[in-house]
């Protein structure tokens, strides 16, 4: 008891650092691009006496990313490396990361560059004003498709309008997260893993710092239309049930015009009597109605499946080989 108070008195009085998180998969061409950049962004801090790491988490990558980072660690004793068992996505793979940097605050950036990080520097000062949570909110994106922009754009709108958790327009992972702000996040295991959602839950102190994303520096993106569409459902069933709500009031709306037009029919029937008509009206009903009730039981099978995936409480991860860094003494990193 009196060692661990010891020991968490030594931790406490010790200067939080800050350690870069950086999500690999299939990052073999970009990672020794990325890293000489990181290098001197943090020789820069270490002269101003915060003392930086990198945590490079290899999210079950197929190609030469795993030996990569080893001769990128070999030669650099403030790199700490993760690898998990197979590709858990990006989201799995940041939590996997976040759970390793012990007490220092974290930059979460990615791997192919498009997160300048040179930037760092200004993250760490609004860190130092005292914000928990810096973020880099983009004013334009470079190489990207209209497209892209246009869906992205589009999709911050509606989580804005449906979620009750604030979820900044534009931003994405590159941030800066306090260490207060990282032990918040921590404590949250839920499997859909809709990070910026999360960011925003956890609340505290933040701050939007505007930056231009570059274009890849090389590789491609792992982010297909598909899966940002998947992105984008995850988003808004993990951050908001309006969906259900919908669901309810677009039922109730239906059942009043079925009633309205019932009374019509039988005002008809009886007044005019009733020849047999009407297999066109009886169709598109029939049609129309059948549609609403899928769409419903569709919406409620979302939130249904997302429970299931929560019932089963796996793991989110699975980690492969930890590597920390060699460097450093304190902490885990
Ligand atoms: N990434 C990952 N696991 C995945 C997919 C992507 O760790 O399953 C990483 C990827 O290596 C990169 C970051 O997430 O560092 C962003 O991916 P990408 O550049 O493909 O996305 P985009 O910038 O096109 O949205
Ligand atoms: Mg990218």
């Amino acid at each position: 008891m009196e060692a661990h108070r010891t020991d968490e008195f030594a931790r406490r009085t010790q200067a939080p650092g800050l350690t870069v998180l950086v999500a690999a998969y299939n990052e073999a061409e970009a990672l020794p691009l990325l890293h000489p950049r990181l290098q001197a962004v943090l020789d820069g801090l270490a002269q101003d006496g915060l003392s930086g790491r990198v945590l490079y988490v290899d999210d079950g990558s197929r190609d030469a990313t795993w030996t990569v980072l080893q001769s990128i660690a070999a030669t650099d004793a403030r790199v700490a490396l993760l690898r998990l068992s197979r590709n858990f996505g990006k989201e799995a793979a940041l939590t996997a990361g976040l759970d390793h940097v012990g007490d220092d605050a974290v930059l979460i950036l990615d791997a192919d560059g498009q997160d300048p990080p040179e930037l760092i520097p200004q993250f760490v000062a609004k860190w130092r004003e005292g914000f928990d949570d810096v973020h880099g909110q983009r004013q334009a994106r470079e190489g990207e498709t209209w497209a892209k922009r246009a869906t992205a754009h589009a999709f911050y709108r509606v989580i804005g309008r449906l979620s009750r958790t604030p979820v900044p327009a534009d931003t994405g992972d590159f941030r800066l997260l306090s260490p207060r702000a990282v032990a918040a996040l921590r404590q949250l295991r839920e499997r859909n893993r809709f990070m910026k959602g999360l960011f925003g839950w956890v609340g505290f102190r933040q701050v939007a710092i505007p930056y231009v994303r570059a274009a890849r520096s090389a590789g491609q993106t792992k982010f297909n239309f598909w899966r940002l569409w998947n992105f984008a459902i995850e988003g808004i069933t993990g951050f908001s049930t309006a969906p259900l709500r919908a669901a309810t009031y677009i039922g109730l709306l239906t059942a009043l015009f079925a009633f309205l037009y019932a009374v019509w029919v039988i005002v008809k029937a009886l007044a005019w009597g009733d020849p047999v008509a009407g297999w066109p009206t009886m169709m598109v009903v029939i049609l129309f109605l059948g549609g609403v009730q899928l769409i419903a039981l569709g919406t409620i099978g979302e939130y249904l499946g997302r429970l299931y995936e929560e019932a089963k409480q796996r793991p989110l991860y699975l980690v492969d080989a930890w590597r920390p860094a060699r460097g450093v003494s304190s902490g885990q990193v």
